[in-house]
Protein backbone atom coordinates (compact mmCIF):
# COMPACT_ATOMS: atom_id res chain seq x y z
CA UNK A 1 0.00 0.00 0.00
CA UNK A 2 1.25 3.52 -0.95
CA UNK A 3 1.38 6.05 1.74
CA UNK A 4 1.50 9.98 1.99
CA UNK A 5 5.54 10.59 2.04
CA UNK A 6 4.38 14.48 1.83
CA UNK A 7 2.84 14.36 5.31
CA UNK A 8 4.62 14.28 8.73
CA UNK A 9 3.48 10.95 11.39
CA UNK A 10 0.63 11.41 12.42
CA UNK A 11 -1.39 11.52 15.71
CA UNK A 12 -5.17 12.22 15.85
CA UNK A 13 -6.82 12.44 18.91
CA UNK A 14 -10.56 12.30 18.64
CA UNK A 15 -12.60 13.79 21.58
CA UNK A 16 -15.90 12.08 21.13
CA UNK A 17 -14.50 8.42 20.14
CA UNK A 18 -17.35 7.00 21.12
CA UNK A 19 -20.32 9.45 19.50
CA UNK A 20 -22.28 9.42 16.33
CA UNK A 21 -19.95 11.88 14.11
CA UNK A 22 -16.98 9.52 14.39
CA UNK A 23 -18.83 6.72 14.09
CA UNK A 24 -20.87 7.88 10.55
CA UNK A 25 -17.97 10.37 9.29
CA UNK A 26 -14.46 10.01 10.87
CA UNK A 27 -13.63 6.58 10.96
CA UNK A 28 -14.63 5.81 7.46
CA UNK A 29 -12.90 8.74 6.27
CA UNK A 30 -9.49 8.20 7.77
CA UNK A 31 -10.28 4.03 6.65
CA UNK A 32 -10.65 5.64 3.19
CA UNK A 33 -7.80 7.67 3.53
CA UNK A 34 -5.89 4.78 4.40
CA UNK A 35 -7.05 2.55 1.31
CA UNK A 36 -6.79 5.08 -0.83
CA UNK A 37 -2.95 6.01 0.10
CA UNK A 38 -3.21 9.67 1.76
CA UNK A 39 -2.52 8.64 5.51
CA UNK A 40 1.33 8.76 6.22
CA UNK A 41 2.93 5.60 7.05
CA UNK A 42 3.10 6.24 10.58
CA UNK A 43 -0.09 7.53 12.26
CA UNK A 44 -2.10 6.85 15.70
CA UNK A 45 -5.55 7.28 15.96
CA UNK A 46 -6.90 7.71 19.45
CA UNK A 47 -10.55 7.80 20.78
CA UNK A 48 -11.64 9.34 23.52
CA UNK A 49 -14.86 9.28 25.57
CA UNK A 50 -16.36 8.80 29.67
CA UNK A 51 -17.74 5.26 27.94
CA UNK A 52 -15.11 2.85 29.44
CA UNK A 53 -13.62 0.51 26.34
CA UNK A 54 -10.58 -0.98 25.56
CA UNK A 55 -8.73 -0.95 22.66
CA UNK A 56 -9.61 -4.26 21.33
CA UNK A 57 -13.28 -3.09 22.23
CA UNK A 58 -13.30 0.40 20.31
CA UNK A 59 -11.66 -1.24 17.56
CA UNK A 60 -14.87 -3.70 17.04
CA UNK A 61 -17.02 -0.55 17.34
CA UNK A 62 -15.09 1.37 14.35
CA UNK A 63 -15.38 -1.63 12.47
CA UNK A 64 -18.98 -2.01 12.41
CA UNK A 65 -19.31 1.33 11.91
CA UNK A 66 -16.80 1.42 8.99
CA UNK A 67 -18.85 -1.49 7.42
CA UNK A 68 -22.61 0.21 8.11
CA UNK A 69 -20.93 3.87 7.24
CA UNK A 70 -17.85 3.72 4.51
CA UNK A 71 -18.96 4.66 0.78
CA UNK A 72 -16.25 1.46 -0.10
CA UNK A 73 -18.23 -0.52 1.29
CA UNK A 74 -17.49 -3.40 4.04
CA UNK A 75 -13.80 -3.27 5.23
CA UNK A 76 -11.64 -5.77 3.41
CA UNK A 77 -10.04 -7.76 6.17
CA UNK A 78 -6.64 -7.57 5.38
CA UNK A 79 -6.58 -3.73 4.93
CA UNK A 80 -8.53 -3.49 8.13
CA UNK A 81 -5.65 -5.95 9.98
CA UNK A 82 -2.96 -3.22 9.19
CA UNK A 83 -5.41 -0.20 9.86
CA UNK A 84 -6.74 -1.18 13.18
CA UNK A 85 -3.54 -2.13 14.97
CA UNK A 86 -2.98 2.12 14.78
CA UNK A 87 -7.00 2.49 16.78
CA UNK A 88 -6.66 3.21 20.45
CA UNK A 89 -8.53 4.21 22.91
CA UNK A 90 -8.20 6.05 26.10
CA UNK A 91 -11.21 6.73 28.76
CA UNK A 92 -11.32 10.22 29.49
CA UNK A 93 -13.41 12.76 31.14
CA UNK A 94 -12.93 16.37 29.01
CA UNK A 95 -13.21 18.32 32.15
CA UNK A 96 -10.30 16.47 33.84
CA UNK A 97 -6.97 18.20 33.37
CA UNK A 98 -4.92 14.93 34.39
CA UNK A 99 -6.14 12.90 31.33
CA UNK A 100 -4.68 15.11 28.86
CA UNK A 101 -1.04 13.66 30.84
CA UNK A 102 -2.17 10.33 29.45
CA UNK A 103 -2.57 11.83 26.16
CA UNK A 104 0.92 13.53 26.52
CA UNK A 105 2.49 10.22 27.30
CA UNK A 106 0.93 8.35 24.53
CA UNK A 107 2.01 11.37 22.10
CA UNK A 108 5.50 10.98 23.12
CA UNK A 109 5.38 6.35 22.85
CA UNK A 110 4.34 7.43 19.41
CA UNK A 111 7.59 9.89 18.59
CA UNK A 112 9.43 7.46 20.68
CA UNK A 113 8.70 4.79 18.60
CA UNK A 114 8.47 6.62 15.20
CA UNK A 115 12.11 8.27 15.98
CA UNK A 116 10.38 11.74 14.85
CA UNK A 117 8.26 14.51 16.22
CA UNK A 118 4.60 14.07 15.28
CA UNK A 119 1.89 16.22 14.18
CA UNK A 120 -1.04 16.14 16.29
CA UNK A 121 -4.36 16.80 15.24
CA UNK A 122 -7.08 17.34 18.25
CA UNK A 123 -10.32 16.94 16.78
CA UNK A 124 -13.64 18.10 19.06
CA UNK A 125 -16.16 16.19 17.83
CA UNK A 126 -18.36 16.59 21.22
CA UNK A 127 -21.22 19.07 22.19
CA UNK A 128 -19.78 23.07 21.79
CA UNK A 129 -20.06 23.69 25.44
CA UNK A 130 -16.74 21.32 25.47
CA UNK A 131 -14.89 23.02 23.09
CA UNK A 132 -13.69 26.03 25.74
CA UNK A 133 -12.38 23.38 28.21
CA UNK A 134 -11.12 21.19 26.19
CA UNK A 135 -9.21 24.02 24.32
CA UNK A 136 -8.20 25.00 27.54
CA UNK A 137 -6.99 22.06 29.21
CA UNK A 138 -4.67 21.19 25.66
CA UNK A 139 -3.26 24.65 26.62
CA UNK A 140 -2.82 23.69 30.34
CA UNK A 141 -0.79 20.49 29.55
CA UNK A 142 1.21 22.01 27.33
CA UNK A 143 0.13 20.09 24.52
CA UNK A 144 -0.79 22.60 22.45
CA UNK A 145 2.16 24.73 21.76
CA UNK A 146 4.07 23.61 18.92
CA UNK A 147 2.09 25.66 16.12
CA UNK A 148 3.85 23.68 13.12
CA UNK A 149 2.43 20.67 14.06
CA UNK A 150 -0.31 21.02 16.71
CA UNK A 151 -4.16 21.61 15.04
CA UNK A 152 -7.43 21.87 16.93
CA UNK A 153 -10.60 20.77 14.89
CA UNK A 154 -13.60 22.55 16.14
CA UNK A 155 -17.05 21.46 14.47
CA UNK A 156 -20.45 23.21 13.73
CA UNK A 157 -21.92 25.41 15.72
CA UNK A 158 -18.87 27.56 16.22
CA UNK A 159 -20.86 30.12 18.63
CA UNK A 160 -24.65 30.26 19.13
CA UNK A 161 -24.86 34.09 18.25
CA UNK A 162 -22.26 36.59 17.33
CA UNK A 163 -20.99 37.51 21.28
CA UNK A 164 -20.54 33.77 22.13
CA UNK A 165 -18.63 33.19 18.47
CA UNK A 166 -16.34 36.05 19.31
CA UNK A 167 -15.59 34.91 22.77
CA UNK A 168 -15.26 31.36 21.48
CA UNK A 169 -12.98 32.53 18.56
CA UNK A 170 -10.88 34.67 21.39
CA UNK A 171 -10.62 31.41 23.50
CA UNK A 172 -8.97 30.02 21.02
CA UNK A 173 -6.98 32.44 19.36
CA UNK A 174 -5.61 32.93 23.41
CA UNK A 175 -4.31 29.55 23.06
CA UNK A 176 -3.29 28.74 19.39
CA UNK A 177 -2.50 30.63 16.70
CA UNK A 178 -5.08 30.98 13.87
CA UNK A 179 -3.23 28.84 12.13
CA UNK A 180 -3.62 25.96 13.89
CA UNK A 181 -7.63 26.47 14.07
CA UNK A 182 -9.62 24.29 11.82
CA UNK A 183 -13.61 25.33 11.90
CA UNK A 184 -15.44 22.94 10.12
CA UNK A 185 -18.23 23.32 7.37
CA UNK A 186 -18.40 20.13 6.13
CA UNK A 187 -20.39 21.60 2.92
CA UNK A 188 -17.10 23.23 1.97
CA UNK A 189 -15.50 19.48 1.43
CA UNK A 190 -17.95 18.24 -0.98
CA UNK A 191 -16.97 17.89 -4.47
CA UNK A 192 -19.22 19.94 -6.15
CA UNK A 193 -18.81 22.47 -4.09
CA UNK A 194 -14.72 22.98 -4.32
CA UNK A 195 -16.14 22.49 -8.25
CA UNK A 196 -17.63 26.37 -8.01
CA UNK A 197 -14.60 27.89 -7.64
CA UNK A 198 -12.91 25.63 -10.67
CA UNK A 199 -16.14 26.16 -12.55
CA UNK A 200 -15.78 30.39 -12.01
CA UNK A 201 -12.24 30.77 -12.20
CA UNK A 202 -10.88 28.09 -14.36
CA UNK A 203 -13.00 29.61 -17.56
CA UNK A 204 -12.84 32.36 -19.22
CA UNK A 205 -16.15 31.95 -20.54
CA UNK A 206 -18.20 32.54 -17.95
CA UNK A 207 -16.42 35.99 -16.15
CA UNK A 208 -18.01 38.43 -18.67
CA UNK A 209 -21.73 37.49 -17.85
CA UNK A 210 -20.60 37.28 -13.93
CA UNK A 211 -22.88 40.21 -12.87
CA UNK A 212 -25.78 41.94 -12.36
CA UNK A 213 -25.61 43.36 -16.10
CA UNK A 214 -26.56 39.60 -17.19
CA UNK A 215 -27.81 37.60 -13.91
CA UNK A 216 -31.08 38.46 -12.79
CA UNK A 217 -30.92 36.59 -9.41
CA UNK A 218 -29.47 33.74 -7.50
CA UNK A 219 -30.97 30.81 -5.50
CA UNK A 220 -29.75 28.50 -2.98
CA UNK A 221 -31.93 26.04 -1.78
CA UNK A 222 -31.11 23.29 0.50
CA UNK A 223 -33.77 21.09 1.32
CA UNK A 224 -33.93 17.42 3.28
CA UNK A 225 -37.27 15.20 3.44
CA UNK A 226 -36.10 14.33 6.58
CA UNK A 227 -37.44 15.47 10.30
CA UNK A 228 -35.56 16.39 13.10
CA UNK A 229 -36.03 12.54 14.17
CA UNK A 230 -34.43 12.01 17.94
CA UNK A 231 -32.57 15.58 17.35
CA UNK A 232 -35.35 18.07 18.59
CA UNK A 233 -33.24 18.23 21.88
CA UNK A 234 -30.28 20.02 20.33
CA UNK A 235 -32.25 21.44 17.84
CA UNK A 236 -35.02 23.27 19.27
CA UNK A 237 -32.28 25.72 20.94
CA UNK A 238 -31.08 26.30 17.32
CA UNK A 239 -33.45 26.39 14.13
CA UNK A 240 -33.04 26.60 10.15
CA UNK A 241 -31.07 30.08 10.19
CA UNK A 242 -28.39 29.13 13.16
CA UNK A 243 -28.31 25.53 11.76
CA UNK A 244 -27.94 25.78 7.84
CA UNK A 245 -27.72 29.72 6.46
CA UNK A 246 -25.54 31.25 9.04
CA UNK A 247 -22.95 28.29 7.69
CA UNK A 248 -23.70 26.24 4.41
CA UNK A 249 -25.92 28.18 2.58
CA UNK A 250 -23.95 31.71 3.54
CA UNK A 251 -20.69 29.85 2.93
CA UNK A 252 -22.74 28.52 -0.74
CA UNK A 253 -23.45 32.68 -1.82
CA UNK A 254 -19.89 33.51 -0.94
CA UNK A 255 -18.48 31.34 -3.45
CA UNK A 256 -20.79 32.37 -5.97
CA UNK A 257 -20.39 36.23 -5.52
CA UNK A 258 -17.14 35.81 -4.21
CA UNK A 259 -14.48 38.11 -6.60
CA UNK A 260 -11.78 36.33 -8.16
CA UNK A 261 -9.01 35.42 -5.78
CA UNK A 262 -5.20 36.17 -6.52
CA UNK A 263 -4.11 32.75 -6.25
CA UNK A 264 -5.44 30.00 -3.93
CA UNK A 265 -3.84 30.39 -0.99
CA UNK A 266 -5.64 29.75 1.84
CA UNK A 267 -6.03 33.37 3.44
CA UNK A 268 -6.56 34.81 -0.34
CA UNK A 269 -9.72 32.43 -0.77
CA UNK A 270 -11.19 33.41 2.60
CA UNK A 271 -10.36 37.49 2.45
CA UNK A 272 -12.69 37.21 -0.90
CA UNK A 273 -15.30 35.40 0.81
CA UNK A 274 -15.03 37.93 3.73
CA UNK A 275 -15.12 40.97 1.45
CA UNK A 276 -18.60 39.00 0.28
CA UNK A 277 -20.11 39.05 3.57
CA UNK A 278 -18.90 42.51 4.59
CA UNK A 279 -21.10 43.59 1.43
CA UNK A 280 -24.14 42.30 2.42
CA UNK A 281 -27.36 44.44 2.92
CA UNK A 282 -27.76 44.38 6.97
CA UNK A 283 -31.89 43.91 7.87
CA UNK A 284 -33.72 46.20 9.56
CA UNK A 285 -37.03 45.50 11.74
CA UNK A 286 -38.74 46.10 8.51
CA UNK A 287 -36.40 44.07 5.68
CA UNK A 288 -36.62 41.39 8.28
CA UNK A 289 -40.69 41.16 7.70
CA UNK A 290 -40.64 42.09 4.06
CA UNK A 291 -37.30 40.13 3.22
CA UNK A 292 -37.55 36.80 5.65
CA UNK A 293 -39.96 33.62 6.09
CA UNK A 294 -39.94 31.21 8.50
CA UNK A 295 -41.85 28.13 8.99
CA UNK A 296 -42.67 25.07 11.00
CA UNK A 297 -43.10 21.52 9.95
CA UNK A 298 -46.96 19.75 10.90
CA UNK A 299 -47.38 16.34 10.79
CA UNK A 300 -48.13 14.50 7.23
CA UNK A 301 -47.81 11.67 4.94
CA UNK A 302 -43.85 10.97 2.84
CA UNK A 303 -43.66 8.33 0.59
CA UNK A 304 -46.83 6.40 2.18
CA UNK A 305 -45.56 6.93 5.76
CA UNK A 306 -47.29 9.13 8.29
CA UNK A 307 -44.77 11.51 9.98
CA UNK A 308 -45.63 13.95 12.97
CA UNK A 309 -45.23 17.14 13.08
CA UNK A 310 -41.79 18.96 14.76
CA UNK A 311 -43.75 19.73 17.74
CA UNK A 312 -44.36 16.21 18.17
CA UNK A 313 -40.92 14.89 17.49
CA UNK A 314 -39.61 13.07 20.80
CA UNK A 315 -38.11 15.55 23.12
CA UNK A 316 -39.51 18.47 21.18
CA UNK A 317 -41.22 22.01 22.88
CA UNK A 318 -44.91 21.03 21.98
CA UNK A 319 -45.28 25.17 22.04
CA UNK A 320 -42.07 25.51 20.43
CA UNK A 321 -41.31 28.64 18.12
CA UNK A 322 -38.01 27.31 16.31
CA UNK A 323 -38.41 27.82 12.94
CA UNK A 324 -37.60 24.02 10.81
CA UNK A 325 -37.89 26.23 7.02
CA UNK A 326 -35.93 29.67 6.57
CA UNK A 327 -36.07 31.89 3.82
CA UNK A 328 -34.48 34.79 3.01
CA UNK A 329 -33.83 37.43 0.40
CA UNK A 330 -30.30 39.12 0.95
CA UNK A 331 -28.50 41.49 -1.25
CA UNK A 332 -24.61 42.01 -2.21
CA UNK A 333 -24.19 45.98 -2.15
CA UNK A 334 -20.71 45.78 -4.24
CA UNK A 335 -20.12 46.68 -7.98
CA UNK A 336 -20.47 42.99 -9.22
CA UNK A 337 -24.03 42.25 -7.63
CA UNK A 338 -26.03 45.55 -7.36
CA UNK A 339 -29.42 44.71 -6.91
CA UNK A 340 -29.12 41.47 -7.79
CA UNK A 341 -31.12 39.35 -5.20
CA UNK A 342 -30.04 35.96 -3.71
CA UNK A 343 -33.08 33.60 -2.71
CA UNK A 344 -31.98 31.29 -0.11
CA UNK A 345 -33.94 28.86 1.47
CA UNK A 346 -33.56 25.57 4.03
CA UNK A 347 -35.99 23.21 5.30
CA UNK A 348 -37.14 19.85 7.02
CA UNK A 349 -39.56 17.57 5.85
CA UNK A 350 -39.92 18.89 1.91
CA UNK A 351 -40.64 17.43 -0.60
CA UNK A 352 -37.34 16.44 -1.84
CA UNK A 353 -33.68 16.09 -0.47
CA UNK A 354 -31.81 18.18 -2.38
CA UNK A 355 -28.99 20.82 -2.50
CA UNK A 356 -29.00 23.54 -5.79
CA UNK A 357 -28.08 26.73 -6.62
CA UNK A 358 -29.34 28.54 -9.39
CA UNK A 359 -28.06 31.16 -11.55
CA UNK A 360 -30.64 32.89 -13.16
CA UNK A 361 -29.92 34.93 -16.61
CA UNK A 362 -31.56 37.93 -17.61
CA UNK A 363 -33.89 37.65 -20.72
CA UNK A 364 -32.92 38.32 -24.18
CA UNK A 365 -33.08 41.88 -24.81
CA UNK A 366 -35.61 41.62 -27.81
CA UNK A 367 -36.87 38.51 -29.04
CA UNK A 368 -36.96 37.78 -32.61
CA UNK A 369 -39.53 34.96 -32.37
CA UNK A 370 -43.36 34.86 -31.97
CA UNK A 371 -44.57 34.77 -28.90
CA UNK A 372 -46.01 31.71 -29.72
CA UNK A 373 -43.15 30.17 -30.58
CA UNK A 374 -41.82 29.85 -27.06
CA UNK A 375 -42.50 27.34 -24.34
CA UNK A 376 -42.39 28.63 -21.44
CA UNK A 377 -39.94 30.53 -19.99
CA UNK A 378 -36.85 31.71 -22.47
CA UNK A 379 -34.31 32.78 -19.57
CA UNK A 380 -30.83 30.58 -19.34
CA UNK A 381 -29.99 29.27 -16.34
CA UNK A 382 -27.03 27.89 -14.63
CA UNK A 383 -27.94 25.45 -12.42
CA UNK A 384 -25.42 23.45 -9.72
CA UNK A 385 -26.37 20.65 -8.13
CA UNK A 386 -24.25 19.68 -5.13
CA UNK A 387 -26.53 16.50 -4.10
CA UNK A 388 -28.21 13.52 -4.72
CA UNK A 389 -27.17 14.19 -8.51
CA UNK A 390 -23.58 15.97 -8.62
CA UNK A 391 -24.07 17.76 -11.82
CA UNK A 392 -23.70 21.21 -13.88
CA UNK A 393 -26.29 22.28 -16.07
CA UNK A 394 -26.88 25.29 -18.67
CA UNK A 395 -30.25 25.57 -19.53
CA UNK A 396 -30.42 26.50 -23.19
CA UNK A 397 -33.55 27.80 -25.89
CA UNK A 398 -33.35 25.47 -28.49
CA UNK A 399 -35.73 25.04 -31.80
CA UNK A 400 -37.44 21.43 -31.16
CA UNK A 401 -37.15 19.60 -34.65
CA UNK A 402 -39.99 19.75 -36.61
CA UNK A 403 -41.40 21.92 -39.26
CA UNK A 404 -42.66 24.79 -36.95
CA UNK A 405 -40.39 26.98 -35.57
CA UNK A 406 -41.09 26.07 -31.50
CA UNK A 407 -38.41 27.32 -29.29
CA UNK A 408 -37.86 24.79 -25.51
CA UNK A 409 -35.93 24.91 -22.98
CA UNK A 410 -32.62 22.20 -23.32
CA UNK A 411 -30.25 21.09 -20.79
CA UNK A 412 -26.29 20.81 -21.37
CA UNK A 413 -25.11 18.79 -18.73
CA UNK A 414 -21.89 18.00 -17.32
CA UNK A 415 -22.84 15.39 -14.78
CA UNK A 416 -20.16 13.43 -12.19
CA UNK A 417 -21.25 10.34 -12.30
CA UNK A 418 -21.22 10.30 -16.43
CA UNK A 419 -17.77 11.94 -16.88
CA UNK A 420 -15.78 10.21 -14.27
CA UNK A 421 -15.90 6.70 -13.21
CA UNK A 422 -13.91 7.13 -9.52
CA UNK A 423 -15.85 7.38 -6.89
CA UNK A 424 -15.84 10.84 -5.31
CA UNK A 425 -14.38 11.14 -1.93
CA UNK A 426 -16.50 12.31 1.01
CA UNK A 427 -16.41 15.86 2.49
CA UNK A 428 -14.59 14.39 5.41
CA UNK A 429 -11.79 12.97 3.66
CA UNK A 430 -10.93 15.85 1.87
CA UNK A 431 -11.11 18.14 5.39
CA UNK A 432 -9.33 15.54 6.94
CA UNK A 433 -6.82 15.55 4.43
CA UNK A 434 -6.12 18.97 3.95
CA UNK A 435 -5.77 19.23 7.91
CA UNK A 436 -2.83 17.11 7.63
CA UNK A 437 -1.51 18.85 5.06
CA UNK A 438 -2.07 22.11 7.14
CA UNK A 439 -3.99 23.55 4.01
CA UNK A 440 -6.96 25.65 5.36
CA UNK A 441 -8.27 26.65 2.11
CA UNK A 442 -11.98 24.45 2.83
CA UNK A 443 -12.14 26.18 6.67
CA UNK A 444 -13.66 28.80 8.38
CA UNK A 445 -11.34 31.60 9.88
CA UNK A 446 -13.02 33.44 12.90
CA UNK A 447 -13.59 36.81 11.12
CA UNK A 448 -15.83 34.64 8.04
CA UNK A 449 -17.81 33.24 10.95
CA UNK A 450 -18.03 36.39 13.01
CA UNK A 451 -19.13 38.45 9.63
CA UNK A 452 -21.80 35.69 9.09
CA UNK A 453 -23.19 36.04 12.14
CA UNK A 454 -23.22 39.85 12.36
CA UNK A 455 -24.93 39.70 9.30
CA UNK A 456 -28.19 37.27 10.71
CA UNK A 457 -28.40 38.43 13.89
CA UNK A 458 -31.14 40.89 13.34
CA UNK A 459 -33.21 38.46 11.92
CA UNK A 460 -32.45 35.83 14.85
CA UNK A 461 -33.62 38.89 17.27
CA UNK A 462 -36.39 39.96 15.58
CA UNK A 463 -37.67 35.82 14.93
CA UNK A 464 -36.96 35.81 18.93
CA UNK A 465 -38.66 38.59 20.23
CA UNK A 466 -41.80 38.07 17.84
CA UNK A 467 -43.29 34.48 18.14
CA UNK A 468 -45.08 33.05 15.11
CA UNK A 469 -48.70 32.93 15.48
CA UNK A 470 -49.06 30.41 12.13
CA UNK A 471 -46.59 27.76 13.32
CA UNK A 472 -47.10 25.02 11.95
CA UNK A 473 -47.60 26.37 8.68
CA UNK A 474 -45.93 23.87 6.22
CA UNK A 475 -47.32 20.29 6.12
CA UNK A 476 -44.43 17.30 5.57
CA UNK A 477 -43.86 16.78 1.73
CA UNK A 478 -44.31 20.16 0.45
CA UNK A 479 -41.75 23.04 -0.23
CA UNK A 480 -42.13 25.20 2.43
CA UNK A 481 -44.63 27.70 4.10
CA UNK A 482 -46.91 29.25 0.69
CA UNK A 483 -45.32 32.91 1.92
CA UNK A 484 -41.82 31.54 0.81
CA UNK A 485 -43.40 31.43 -2.76
CA UNK A 486 -44.74 34.71 -2.10
CA UNK A 487 -41.49 36.22 -1.23
CA UNK A 488 -39.92 35.02 -4.15
CA UNK A 489 -43.09 35.03 -6.47
CA UNK A 490 -43.40 39.06 -5.28
CA UNK A 491 -40.36 40.19 -7.66
CA UNK A 492 -41.37 37.92 -10.42
CA UNK A 493 -39.83 34.38 -9.95
CA UNK A 494 -40.60 31.13 -8.53
CA UNK A 495 -38.25 28.76 -6.94
CA UNK A 496 -36.76 26.75 -9.01
CA UNK A 497 -36.83 22.24 -8.54
CA UNK A 498 -34.70 20.23 -10.45
CA UNK A 499 -36.87 16.86 -10.97
CA UNK A 500 -35.13 13.75 -9.32
CA UNK A 501 -35.69 10.45 -10.12
CA UNK A 502 -38.88 11.61 -12.04
CA UNK A 503 -40.06 13.19 -9.17
CA UNK A 504 -40.57 17.15 -9.51
P1 LIG B 1 -22.85 12.50 20.22
O1 LIG B 1 -23.17 11.31 19.40
O2 LIG B 1 -23.78 12.92 21.30
O3 LIG B 1 -21.40 12.24 20.86
C1 LIG B 1 -20.89 13.02 21.90
C2 LIG B 1 -19.53 12.50 22.30
O4 LIG B 1 -19.06 13.31 23.37
C3 LIG B 1 -19.55 11.06 22.78
O5 LIG B 1 -18.44 10.40 22.25
C4 LIG B 1 -19.39 11.22 24.29
O6 LIG B 1 -18.70 10.13 24.81
C5 LIG B 1 -18.54 12.45 24.37
N1 LIG B 1 -18.63 13.11 25.67
C6 LIG B 1 -19.73 13.70 26.22
N2 LIG B 1 -19.42 14.20 27.43
C7 LIG B 1 -18.10 13.93 27.64
C8 LIG B 1 -17.20 14.20 28.70
N3 LIG B 1 -17.56 14.87 29.79
N4 LIG B 1 -15.94 13.77 28.57
C9 LIG B 1 -15.54 13.07 27.48
N5 LIG B 1 -16.33 12.81 26.44
C10 LIG B 1 -17.61 13.23 26.51
O7 LIG B 1 -22.62 13.79 19.32
P2 LIG B 1 -22.23 13.87 17.76
O8 LIG B 1 -23.46 13.77 16.95
O9 LIG B 1 -21.11 12.93 17.49
O10 LIG B 1 -21.75 15.38 17.62
C11 LIG B 1 -20.48 15.82 18.08
C12 LIG B 1 -20.22 17.22 17.57
O11 LIG B 1 -20.18 17.21 16.16
C13 LIG B 1 -21.28 18.25 17.95
O12 LIG B 1 -20.66 19.50 18.12
C14 LIG B 1 -22.19 18.28 16.74
O13 LIG B 1 -22.87 19.51 16.61
C15 LIG B 1 -21.16 18.12 15.63
N6 LIG B 1 -21.69 17.59 14.39
C16 LIG B 1 -22.19 16.32 14.34
C17 LIG B 1 -22.66 15.81 13.15
C18 LIG B 1 -23.18 14.40 13.05
O14 LIG B 1 -23.42 13.97 11.90
N7 LIG B 1 -23.36 13.68 14.11
C19 LIG B 1 -22.61 16.59 11.99
C20 LIG B 1 -22.08 17.89 12.06
C21 LIG B 1 -21.62 18.36 13.27
P3 LIG B 1 -19.16 9.32 26.11
O15 LIG B 1 -20.64 9.26 26.11
O16 LIG B 1 -18.47 8.00 25.93
O17 LIG B 1 -18.62 10.11 27.23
Amino acid sequence: MSTHDKIQPTVFVIFGGTGDLNARKLAPALYNLYLEGWLPEQFSIIGTGRTKLSDEEFRQNLLEDINQFSRTGKAAPEKWEVFNKNLYYQVADVNNVDTYKEFGTRIQQHEAEWKTKANVIYYLAVAPNFFPIIAENIAKSKLGAAADRVRIVVEKPIGHDLKSAQELNQLLTRLFEERQIYRIDHYLGKETVQNIMAFRFANSLLEPLWNRNYIDHVQISVTEQLGVGDRAGYYDGSGALRDMIQNHLLQLLCLVAMEPPINFNADEVRNRKVDVLRAMRRFSPEDVRLSTVRGQYASGWIEGKEVPGYRQERDANPESNTETFAAVKFFVDNWRWQGVPFYLRTGKRMHQSSSVITIQFKDVPHSVFPAESAEGGHQNRLIISIQPEMSIRLQMQAKRPGLEMILNTVDMVFDYKGTYTAQAPEAYETLLLDTMLGDQTLFMRGDQVEAAWDLIMPILNTWQNRKSLNFPNYSADSWGPESAEALIARDGFHWFTLPLNGKK
